[in-house]
């Protein structure tokens, strides 16, 4: 299981392999240290039934991290591909419909749609935390789809928490 955090300390981004055997998560940019919950995950065979530690594939019950019980699962596209396929598909098909090639413009437009709804298809899906935004790739876990109540549930919480930490100076006491 492949984990990508930031840290709670310093922010910095963070990935770090084989997660599940590491008791303790550090922070290579700061150095700081915390503890991964003991029941942040267990096993499961590959019918998904509970297996012995160490054996089948890591079954996330909470994050690692922050550690919420509420994650999401979502395909493991990077969106910045997608993108690029489809800005290079429009490139292309702008050079050819300017030589007025009718069939190669659409053929181009087509193909690059195509080759997207392919990748999308065959990306693994990772799971993600809504609270601290931490990915688990390789990890299993009882969570569904992202849900966007959810997401503004936390979304919220995080607001009232940075608010909380900075509140505000008090207006400066008259000079008398
Ligand atoms: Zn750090
Ligand atoms: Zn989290």
């Amino acid at each position: 299981m492949r984990i990508t955090y930031a840290c709670p300390s310093c922010e910095a981004t963070v990935s770090s392999d084989d997660a599940e055997t590491k008791p303790v998560l550090v922070c290579p940019q700061c150095t700081a240290a915390f503890d991964v919950p003991g029941d942040a995950f267990g096993w499961s065979g590959p019918g998904g039934e509970p297996v012995a530690a160490g054996e089948g594939v890591p079954r996330l019950r909470r994050c690692m991290v922050c550690p919420g019980n509420e994650l999401f699962t979502r395909k493991d596209f990077p969106q910045r591909l997608g993108v690029g396929i489809v800005v290079a598909g429009l490139a292309a098909s702008c050079v050819t419909w300017a030589w007025r090639l009718l069939v190669p413009t659409f053929a181009i437009l087509f193909g690059t749609a195509l080759v997207d709804v392919v990748l999308y298809l065959l990306m693994p899906e990772c799971l993600t935390c809504y609270r601290c935004g931490a990915r688990y790739r390789g990890a299993g876990g009882p969570f569904g789809g992202f849900d966007l109540e959810t997401h503004e549930k936390h979304r919220q919480q995080r607001i009232r928490l940075t608010q909380r930490a900075a509140p505000g100076r008090p207006p400066a006491s008259p000079v008398s």
